[in-house]
């Protein structure tokens, strides 16, 4: 078995709606472990470090300036296939359409911004894995 690790972050929707333990704990109750856990006021550089595939898209500015709103919570979570397992567990990047039983399914919808407020991240592979939990924990 090979314990994978995967970026889980809150963005400032679920952590100002005082949704961070009702998502960590559907994180953990699914079985992925916590390796670690912090609040973050994200500078706007590492922001855009963390969302570097997206310049040039017409969300990209808008989902940064989002992503300064307020604080976020960054996690790493732990365990065999976590990163798709996490993927799974989120749902679709959009909320209003996210299958019901996802967290972003059960807890957001689309409030006029288009699908920039879904609550969460998970990493999309291995590689951005690794470049993302350096970013956010050893940068
Ligand atoms: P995901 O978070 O599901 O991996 P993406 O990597 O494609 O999605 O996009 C990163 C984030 O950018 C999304 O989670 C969402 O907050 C925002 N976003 C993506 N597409 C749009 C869009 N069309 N309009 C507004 N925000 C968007
Ligand atoms: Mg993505």
């Amino acid at each position: 078995m090979t314990t994978e690790r995967t970026l889980v972050l809150i963005k400032p929707d679920g952590v100002a709606r005082n949704l961070t333990g009702a998502i960590l704990a559907r994180i953990e109750a699914k079985g992925y472990t916590l390796a670690e856990l912090k609040k973050v006021d994200a500078s706007r550089e590492l922001l855009e470090q963390h969302y570097e595939e997206h310049v040039g898209k017409p969300f990209y500015e808008p989902l940064v300036d989002f992503m300064l709103s307020g604080p976020v919570v960054a996690a790493i979570f732990e365990g065999h296939r976590v990163i798709e397992g996490f993927r799974s567990l989120a749902g679709t990047t959009d909320p209003t359409t996210a299958a019901p039983g996802t967290i972003r399914g059960d807890f957001g919808r689309d409030w006029g911004l288009k699908v920039q407020q879904n609550l969460v991240h998970g990493s999309d592979s291995a590689e951005s894995a690794g470049r993302e939990i350096k970013i956010w924990f050893q940068g």
